[in-house]
């Protein structure tokens, strides 16, 4: 039903969980794709797994000049870059009278101003071809707020903001943009929860249970699909029901 054979994908933070997920995904549905992290190893791995063919290009997004030569690489590796997931997050918690400044920075640089530079990057070539699909990882939290993570949550809803003006600034070039808005999905960055954290989040999601990296993948097929081409600005939220 998601027709996506032949399409050129970057995904950033495709080492483990979401991006894992995703970059399995597509690359199932038959997309070349150039994945993006900080670990080498893990990315070479991936590459040798996937069916379709893919590359791996090592970058770490809280640096501009990574940025660059990430954007610069996909271009050449792999023609046009028809979809861009930006996939790729970190936490820092901490209450806001406790926060670093550093921890702050690392937050906002890693999860939105990389957003707003390789999206820049990437755009001219969408732009050039009339026809693209941008998906941004957003968080449940990014709207309900979170005690706690005033910094992540600045980042995620940062990037609803971000994708709804651009989805406005190139929706007369057939390229849409919008968010998919995870709940509480099991990966490394969950797995720190305590139990009784654990206990208190799955109380307050209807459906009981946490989500799957397949799940945010699936939704992300969805958008990044021919299919989806009156869908743009939106945030697909996808959480059992908690929001
Ligand atoms: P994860 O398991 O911690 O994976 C994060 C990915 O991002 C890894 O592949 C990591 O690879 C990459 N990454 C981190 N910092 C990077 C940097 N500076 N440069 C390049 N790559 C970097 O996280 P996840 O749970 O899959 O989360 C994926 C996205 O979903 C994030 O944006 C997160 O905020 C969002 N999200 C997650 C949940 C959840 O419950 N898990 C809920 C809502 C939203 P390397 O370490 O190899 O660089």
């Amino acid at each position: 039903m998601c027709t996506l054979t032949g399409l050129k994908a970057v995904v950033t933070g495709a080492t483990r969980g979401i991006g894992k997920a995703i970059a399995e995904k597509l690359s199932a549905q038959g997309v070349e794709l150039v994945i993006a992290a900080r670990n080498k190893e893990a990315l070479d791995t991936l590459v040798l797994q996937l069916p379709t063919k893919a590359h791996a290009i090592v970058c770490d997004l809280s640096n501009p000049q990574d940025i660059d030569h990430l954007a610069q690489e996909a271009e050449k590796l792999l023609g046009q870059v028809d979809i861009l997931v930006n996939n790729a997050g970190i936490t820092a918690d901490n209450l806001l009278m406790r926060m670093k400044d550093d921890e702050w920075d690392r937050v906002i640089n890693t999860n939105l101003t990389s957003v707003f530079k390789l999206t820049r990057a990437l755009l001219r070539g969408m732009m050039r071809k009339k026809w693209g699909r941008i998906i941004n990882i957003s968080s449940i939290v990014g709207v309900t707020g979170n005690a706690g993570q005033a910094n992540y949550v600045a980042s995620k809803a940062g990037l609803i903001g971000f994708s709804k003006s651009l989805a406005l600034e190139v929706a007369s070039r057939s390229i849409t943009v919008n968010c998919v808005a995870p709940g509480f999905i099991e990966t490394d960055m969950t797995t720190g929860l305590t139990d009784e954290q654990k206990e208190k989040i799955l109380g307050q999601i209807p459906q009981g249970t946490m989500g799957t990296p397949e799940d945010i993948a699936y939704a992300v097929l969805y958008l990044a699909s021919k299919e989806a081409s009156y869908v743009t600005g939106q945030v697909l939220h996808v959480n059992g029901g908690m929001v």
